[in-house]
């Protein structure tokens, strides 16, 4: 590591004072990705602005329509909280299949959206259920959020407060997990609402992506058979020395069959 300057603010306001006033700041939720990234000298920021001690931006809290969850809400705390259980079972399932136990108990939903790593859970979750990110300044689509790998909507010193979810009719994820990291090779999450239908898959390619020929698909006849034969174009699909790119574009199809399958029994 290098020398930088640590900061524990108290209030939003402060946040973002110190990134208007620091030379090349850096927001600190659980660590997990960017003290890694610090270490390797992948990044080197002047200061790093923790936000475990803002009031107000972790928990979960529902109502008839929505599920809201702070940026700084841990992973375990989304697995095992009865208010997401309840409303959108798919978000708590997905949260507690998250990487190990040290990463769920540290890492945050807010440093996982702000960090968009191609093979991350939540952007799946985010996209499938058509939820909101509300920043600082404005709340953002998560249809125009996700901009492609490890980018995002976000603007320079924009700071992510919460997440809206829509509660669903129903939705599942499934992903076939990286046996080392736990990171998806590909998830798929489906979504029912009154809205349609909607699929996300994360892992696959550069970014999460809507599979709107499955969503098209899927409206009309709810069933796994239902998605035979439509696949994804393999030369768009990531390619590394885990898998390649014909096999993350069949495992999309096993993925999102699986969860449709959850969802009818
Ligand atoms: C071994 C290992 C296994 C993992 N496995 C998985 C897995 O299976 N699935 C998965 O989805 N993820 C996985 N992760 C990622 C992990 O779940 C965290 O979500 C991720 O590391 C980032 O969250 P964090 O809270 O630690 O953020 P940090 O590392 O603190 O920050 C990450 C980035 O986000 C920015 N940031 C953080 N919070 C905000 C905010 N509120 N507003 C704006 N910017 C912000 C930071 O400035 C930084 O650039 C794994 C990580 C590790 C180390």
């Amino acid at each position: 590591m290098y020398q930088f300057e640590y900061h524990r603010p108290k209030t939003v306001e402060e946040v973002t004072a110190l990134l208007a006033r620091c030379e090349s700041p850096k927001i600190l939720a659980g660590g997990m990705t960017l003290l890694a990234t610090m270490k390797q000298r992948l990044a080197a920021p002047s200061d790093l602005i923790d936000l475990q001690d803002i009031p107000g931006i972790s928990g979960i809290s529902a109502d008839a329509k929505n599920v809201t969850i702070g940026a700084m809400t841990r992973h375990a705390d989304v697995a095992s909280s009865k208010e997401v259980a309840r409303a959108i079972p798919a978000l708590a399932y997905l949260a507690g299949r998250i990487g190990d136990p040290l990463v769920r108990h540290r890492g945050t939903i807010g440093g996982s959206i702000a960090n968009n790593d191609p093979a991350a859970d939540y952007p799946a979750a985010c996209l499938g259920l058509g939820a909101s990110i509300v920043t600082n300044s404005r709340e953002i689509p998560a249809d125009d959020y996700f901009r492609g790998m490890f980018e995002t909507a976000l603007k320079d010193k924009e700071i992510i407060l919460r997440i809206v979810f829509p509660i669903p009719q129903n939705a599942a994820y499934q992903k076939f997990p990286n046996p080392a990291s736990r990171y998806a090779m590909v998830g798929a999450f489906v979504s029912r609402s009154a809205a349609g239908v909607r699929v996300a898959v994360t892992g696959a390619g550069p970014g999460v992506f809507r599979m709107t020929a499955m969503e098209t698909a899927l409206a009309k006849t709810f069933t796994p058979a239902a998605l035979d034969g439509i696949t994804a174009p393999i030369g768009e699909m990531l390619q590394d020395m885990h898998a390649s790119g014909e096999y993350r574009a069949s495992l999309i199809g096993v993925m999102a069959k699986r969860a449709v399958a959850s969802l009818t029994g």
